[in-house]
């Protein structure tokens, strides 16, 4: 195959030459001597108890048959520890995959889709991908949503992340009820990519909003993004509303290991809330650190900050720790283009980044 990333084949539909994937952050061949802080991943490792999983006698064993299509005991422990039922739950590989089937399943409608300008980058790759409208709405000053601004007539629905990406700002339930309101027949999608650091989810909604569905992520909270597992939760009818998708696309999303890895990190609790907390507590130190030296930091509920030097630009600090190799994430992008997105690493990273800063900033 010839290099050609610009230039499109003629063996390729119409439909494909037009898209504009998703770019995810860098994913470096060899990590030796890199600090990684550009894509929200944990720095420790999983759960013990998930981990022993894959140390167990005859999984490979496991292979031989296709999985559990249903994923039954993952959904029956998510639906334990939740409060909910298995009829709640739906399941995907990784959460970008749920995602997809929320677009397909809810948004597809003559009317836009309702976001926020500064967001999680891949909702419009899924609006162009399914060919659904949307309508971006600004983000406030300080980058907070105002939830009034949502009260457009003739929605398809309504996404945001909570905490949203890449600012970390959090959104209280209060204000998701507010959404959840003002489009009673419209799907609400609540990303919850990194609700463990500190926000409080919006499940205990479910049972009173036909309209809510939540979405959770093993990658960051559980340090399992390379397992790839996702899952959604709210009323029934939606979950049946997703497996319709499903099971029209790929009946077997999760392979049999990624059902037992994820059945039994998901039931470890105690190591979930000390993780949350190790995270927490240096995300908090590393605020401080950086405010010493002049940044300006978005309060973040996530395990990453949003960070702005002011004396220098955004896109040379980025480039002057790439150097030193410490990669955080640059958005060139309208309005966020003065901001860095750090992800919280173990205490030593962040020492490592704070001095580098301060030795660029002299
Ligand atoms: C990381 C992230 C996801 C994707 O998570 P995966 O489960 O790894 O696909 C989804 N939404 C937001 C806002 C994220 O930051």
């Amino acid at each position: 195959m010839t290099e050609s990333t610009t230039e499109q084949s003629v063996f390729w539909s119409p439909a494909v030459a037009q898209l504009k994937p998703y770019v995810p952050g860098e994913q470096p061949k060899s990590t030796e001597r890199l600090i990684k802080l550009n894509t929200n991943e944990s720095p420790y490792p999983p759960s013990p108890k998930a981990q022993a999983v894959l140390q167990e006698d005859g999984l490979a064993a496991h292979l031989r048959l296709y999985p559990d299509p249903e994923s039954t005991q993952l959904r029956e422990t998510i639906a334990a520890e939740f409060d909910l039922t298995p009829e709640q739950v739906f399941v995907g590989n990784g959460s970008d995959e749920v995602l997809a089937h929320a677009f397909y399943s809810f948004f597809q409608r003559p009317e836009p889709l309702l976001f926020p300008d500064i967001t999680y980058s891949f909702y419009p790759v899924y609006c162009q991908f399914y060919g659904i409208e949307s309508r971006t709405l600004p983000l406030r000053e300080d980058f907070s949503i105002g939830v009034e601004d949502y009260a457009v007539e003739n929605a398809g629905g309504v996404i945001i992340p909570n905490p949203n990406a890449p600012t970390g700002r959090y959104l209280p339930l209060a204000e998701i009820e507010k959404l959840l309101q003002l489009h009673p027949e419209r799907v609400v999608v609540i990303d919850e990519a990194y609700i463990d650091f500190g926000g409080e989810s919006a499940v205990s909604l479910i049972d009173r909003y036909p309209n809510l569905l939540v979405i959770h992520t093993l990658s960051k909270s559980h340090a399992l993004a390379g397992l790839r597992l996702g899952y959604a939760m709210g009323q029934a009818h939606l979950i049946e509303g997703l497996n319709r998708a499903k099971n029209s696309f790929n009946s077997y999303p999760i392979d049999g290991i990624a059902q037992k890895v994820a059945t039994a990190a998901i039931a470890d609790r105690a190591w979930l809330a000390d993780n949350c907390a190790k995270v927490i507590a240096t995300r908090e130190w590393t605020c401080e650190q950086l405010t010493k030296l002049g940044f300006d930091i978005v309060p973040s509920t996530a395990n990453f900050i949003f960070a702005k030097p002011t004396k220098t630009s955004a896109e040379a600090l980025f480039l002057a720790l790439r150097e030193r190799n410490i990669i955080v994430r640059y958005f060139n992008k309208p309005r966020i283009s003065e901001y860095l997105r750090i992800s919280i690493g173990t205490d030593e990273e962040m020492q490592a980044l704070v001095s580098a800063c301060q030795e660029i900033l002299q």
